[in-house]
């Protein structure tokens, strides 16, 4: 029962920050939170972190970030 509720609060939390996100990355954010795809969550979580904005997703500084070597956007450019 408590999981049911759970995934609930989560949902409805996902929803509210759905609302939130510039309406081109909801895309990508939906597929992370929706699929538990590992790609989609690291990408939507440099995009958060970066308030998206992709382009300095490239210049982020946070070396001893864990997700800093697999960062999105940066093929061929590291
Ligand atoms: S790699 Fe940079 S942009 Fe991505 S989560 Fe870490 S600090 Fe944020």
């Amino acid at each position: 029962m408590e999981n049911v509720t759970s995934e609930n609060l989560r949902r409805q939390k996902i929803s509210k920050r759905i609302a939130e996100i510039p309406k081109k990355y909801r895309r990508i954010y939906k597929k992370a939170v929706e699929t538990n795809n590992k790609s989609a969550a690291i990408e939507a979580f440099c995009l958060e972190c970066i308030c998206w904005q992709k382009n300095e997703i490239i210049n982020c500084s946070c070396l001893t970030c864990p997700l800093f070597g697999v960062r999105p956007y940066t093929k061929g450019q590291k």
